[in-house]
């Protein structure tokens, strides 16, 4: 795959997927803007780390996914892009009706909103060029619902029909927009929950993950971030090119049932 002179923003990517889908966008060639709210030197390290292993321009631009103006000026100082992954995102579980307001309000600016700001701000540069690329990563609860998971799953059907929408209005210009949804991944925010649900359960590692972490995952093995980068780089591929307006399940098998 070659994505050389294609500049990607990928939201909410000093960890986790976001780090996974910008390492194989860079492997592809991509020069790499990576984001998140923090500033610290181990921010610009990723990027000067992810440059050098892969021969590639990368940079670091702090903005804060749960401010719509923030989003917006990312777009701006990274001088816009072709390949756009909005991937931040964060949890919170709770009864909806105890779940708290600030963290309803929080879900749904980082998870959602946040992917309609840099939408906005990311296509009329795609439209001038001609080309461009829009992944959203949700998730299988895009398409499905736990329960105490109100907010989340509110967000993520709504990136799943904002992508939709988005695919519309731009279809035949040579841009297009889908969801990628992944079931469990195992991130480090993942991999931090197993020795906690090994206690609680008394069981080791491979019971847990296996009976109470993938229980709705019939593979019973969690996708990987290089897993969900592949996905992102093959929908940036000319063979992705009718591939728009829809949801793309990496989820071993979760949502089939
Ligand atoms: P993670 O916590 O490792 O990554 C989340 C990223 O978002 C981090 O880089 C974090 O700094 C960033 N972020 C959080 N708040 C932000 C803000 N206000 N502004 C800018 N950046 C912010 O988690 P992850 O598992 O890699 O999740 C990435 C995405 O994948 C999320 O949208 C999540 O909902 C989705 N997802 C994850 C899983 C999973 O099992 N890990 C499954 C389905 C979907």
């Amino acid at each position: 795959m070659d994505l050389k002179g294609k500049r990607a923003i990928i939201t909410g990517s000093n960890s986790g997927i976001g780090l996974g889908v910008a390492e194989e966008l860079a492997r592809a060639g991509a020069e790499i803007v990576l984001n998140s709210f923090t500033d610290r030197e181990e921010d610009h390290a990723l990027a000067a780390k992810i440059a050098k292993e892969h021969g590639v321009t990368a940079s670091y631009i702090k903005a804060d996914m749960s401010k719509g103006e923030e989003c917006r000026a990312l777009v701006e100082q990274a001088g816009g892009c072709d390949i756009l992954v909005n991937n931040a995102g964060i949890q919170f579980v709770k009864p909806v009706d105890e779940f708290p307001v600030e963290k309803w309000d929080a879900i749904l600016a980082i998870n959602l909103s946040s992917a309609f700001h840099t939408t906005a701000a990311a296509l009329p540069g795609m439209k001038a060029k001609g080309w461009g690329r829009i992944v959203n990563i949700a998730s299988a609860h895009g398409l499905t619902a736990s329960p105490y998971k109100s907010a989340y799953v509110a967000a993520k059907h709504g990136v799943v029909g904002l992508s939709k929408t988005v695919a519309l209005e731009v279809a035949g210009q040579g841009i297009t927009c889908n969801a990628v949804c992944p079931g469990y991944v195992l991130t480090p925010l993942v991999e931090a929950q197993i020795p906690d649900q090994m206690k609680v359960h008394n069981m080791d590692r491979e019971t847990v993950i296996r009976e109470v972490m993938l229980d709705r995952q019939p593979s019973r093995q969690f996708a990987t971030t290089e897993q969900l980068g592949g996905t992102v780089v093959w929908l940036c591929s000319k063979y992705a090119d009718q591939v728009t307006g829809t949801t793309i399940s990496v989820d071993g098998g979760w949502t089939a049932m």
